[in-house]
C-alpha cells in the first residue's frame, strides 16, 4: 500500500466503497499540482464521518474520482468553545483563524468592536483557511467561521449557560486562573488593536456569564492573545486537560 499523505477535506458522504467526485480545484490541486495518478491514495474528512483512505479512480484535468476503502481514524469534535475576535490586518486575521483551527476552536466568530480596524471580512475566504488548517493538522473538523458580527448584537443574543472568558488588557499581570468544569461550553474574547472602549468594557464587567481572563505580565499583540487565551483555555477546561 502506498503511503496516504495528502488529506482532503471534502463536502461529501464518505463511507466503505463510496465514490466521491472531486471539483476543479481539488483536481487541479491532486492531479496537476502533486502528480497524483489512478491507484494512488488520499486521507478525506468531512467533519462528521471520521478520516478515510481513498484510491484516486480517475484522475482528469479538471475533475477526478476517489473510492473510498476504509476509515483510518474516528470523527473528533473539538470542545464546545468559540473564539470571539475583532478582525485585525488580513495576514493576522487569516493566522488567527489557522492557529484557532490548530487549538479546537469549535467556531470562529469575527465581531465588530468600537476600535475594531475592519469592517469587512471575507468569511468564504477564511472558511478556506481554516479547511487548509483541519488538512494540516489531522483534525477531523472544520469550525464554522461566522460573518462579522456587532459585538453587542452577539451579546444580545447570548446563549443561556456559556461562559465568555474575555481577555480584558486591564487584567495584565494579575493572577487569574481560569476556572470552569472541564468542556463547560465557553467563549474567548479577544480585542482589537486599539482595546476595547469604555463602554464597552462596562458592558462586558455587567454581564453575569463573563470571566475576565489575564494573559500575563506583557500587552500581547491580538494575534499572540488568541493563541495564548485558547491554550490556556484547552489546557485548564479542554481537550489537553
Ligand atoms: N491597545 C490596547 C491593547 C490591545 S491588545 C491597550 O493598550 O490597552 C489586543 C487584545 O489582546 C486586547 O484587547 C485583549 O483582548 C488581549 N490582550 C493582550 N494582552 C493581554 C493581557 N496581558 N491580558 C489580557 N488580555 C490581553
Amino acid at each position: 500500500m502506498k503511503d496516504a499523505k495528502i488529506r482532503l477535506f471534502v463536502d461529501a458522504p464518505l463511507g466503505a466503497g463510496q465514490a466521491v467526485a472531486v471539483g476543479e480545484a481539488q483536481a487541479n490541486y491532486l492531479f496537476n499540482v502533486m502528480r497524483l495518478s489512478r491507484g494512488a491514495q488520499v486521507l478525506l474528512f468531512n467533519g462528521q464521518s471520521g478520516e478515510w483512505r481513498a484510491e484516486v479512480a480517475e484522475a482528469g484535468k479538471r475533475s477526478g474520482i476517489l473510492i473510498c476503502a476504509a476509515q483510518t481514524a474516528p470523527q473528533i469534535m473539538p470542545p464546545d468553545l468559540w473564539l470571539l475576535f475583532a478582525p485585525i490586518k488580513k495576514a493576522r486575521t487569516d493566522f488567527i483563524v489557522e492557529k484557532a483551527v490548530e487549538m479546537g476552536a469549535a467556531r470562529i466568530c469575527p465581531v465588530q468592536t468600537q476600535h475594531t480596524n475592519a469592517d469587512r471580512i471575507r468569511p468564504e475566504k477564511l472558511t478556506a483557511h481554516a479547511m487548509e488548517a483541519a488538512e494540516q493538522c489531522g483534525a477531523t473538523f472544520v469550525p464554522p467561521v461566522d460573518d462579522l458580527r456587532p459585538l453587542d448584537k452577539v451579546l444580545a443574543t447570548w446563549p443561556e449557560g456559556r461562559l465568555l472568558f474575555w481577555a480584558d488588557e486591564a487584567m495584565a499581570g494579575q493572577n487569574l486562573p481560569i476556572t470552569g468544569p472541564k468542556g463547560a461550553p465557553s467563549a474567548l474574547l479577544i480585542g482589537p488593536e486599539g482595546g476595547f472602549s469604555d463602554a464597552e468594557k462596562s458592558r462586558l464587567r455587567a454581564l453575569p456569564y463573563i470571566r475576565p481572563m489575564s494573559l500575563g505580565p506583557r500587552i500581547l499583540r491580538a494575534d499572540t492573545a488568541a493563541v495564548a487565551a485558547l491554550t490556556l483555555w484547552q489546557a485548564q477546561m479542554g481537550d489537553w486537560a
